[in-house]
């Protein structure tokens, strides 16, 4: 199909391992892993660019050292071993079971940080940059996303959602009572000015300069707890991890504390030495 229609850029593929086993383990596809290498090989016989990432779980023994295989296949394959974005629990959160399990595939916050080292210098000037230019706190607002703003998430039942990955029933618009005009117009513009009312968010995540950078989101915490509004242990200690590794904060800092963020992000110069030392 790709090559009668080329694909107008390049396609990303995730695998997940780099041998059958691991592949089975994480995927638990039968024959997951073969399919996968078909696939590559074919796109790579009709000249179709694509560009291979493989993912980092915790417990799942695969340092990728076994793709060397896959370039003998494949002339000129590379690969790029990234840990799995912060993992998201069920959407709904309505299995506590299964939330058991994604929590034990999820790398220690600390990984996080040593992986900015390991990245090499590219990696880290790039996330400065990034940090310099987007993060900072966010307020008391829920939404400080496009969530909603314009578009949205249709499910197989009519329900429309805000964002693909959020499912609370709060923000659930019933298509077949309403339209998208009014969901739109109406609906959705009311729900983006919600503001958060739990205390500890209002406390912390309100006043928190790595808002932009930590992967909470009202959807995320809606899928870990159950409620849009909370700060979520997890990506806290996560963002933390990764702000130290990015010399931000140092070890004992709690974010929401910091005052001097400008300074420290690069958006604002000043004489007195506050920036923190890199910790990487
Ligand atoms: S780092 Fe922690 S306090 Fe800051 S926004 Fe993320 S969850 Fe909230």
């Amino acid at each position: 199909m790709f090559a009668k229609y080329p694909p107008l850029g390049e396609i990303l593929i995730t695998m997940y391992g780099s041998t059958p086993e691991a592949y089975f383990k994480v995927s638990r596809v039968k024959d997951g892993y073969e399919k996968v290498v078909n696939g590559m090989e074919l796109l790579y016989k009709y000249g179709i660019n694509f560009r291979v990432r493989g993912v980092l779980l915790a417990g799942i023994e695969d340092s990728g050292e076994n793709y060397i295989h896959l370039q003998k296949l494949i002339p000129g394959f590379e690969l790029e071993m990234e840990q799995a974005e912060v993992m998201t629990m069920r959407l709904r959160h309505d299995s506590k079971p299964k939330n058991k399990k994604i929590e034990s595939l999820r790398l220690a916050p600390e990984q996080y940080r040593y992986r900015i080292g390991e990245r090499g210098e590219g990696y880290y000037e790039l996330r400065k940059e990034f940090c310099s230019k987007f993060i900072g706190p966010g307020g008391d607002k829920l939404f400080t996303c496009h969530a909603g703003a314009g578009w949205g998430a249709i499910d197989p039942y009519g329900k429309l959602y805000p964002c693909l990955i959020l499912m609370s029933p709060e923000v659930k618009y019933d298509l077949r009572e309403g339209s998208l005009r009014d969901a739109f117009e109406n609906f959705y513009p009311k729900m983006r000015t919600w503001e958060a009312k739990d205390e500890e968010f209002k406390s912390t995540c309100s006043n928190c300069f790595l808002h932009g950078l930590c992967e909470s989101c009202p959807a995320r915490s809606f899928a870990e707890v159950g409620h849009m509004d909370r700060r979520i242990d997890y990506f806290c200690d996560v963002a933390h991890e990764e702000a130290k590794g990015l010399g931000l904060i140092s070890d004992n800092e709690k974010a929401w504390e910091v005052k001097d963020w400008e300074v420290r992000v690069g958006r604002k110069s000043t004489t007195s030495d506050s920036l923190i030392k890199e910790s990487r």
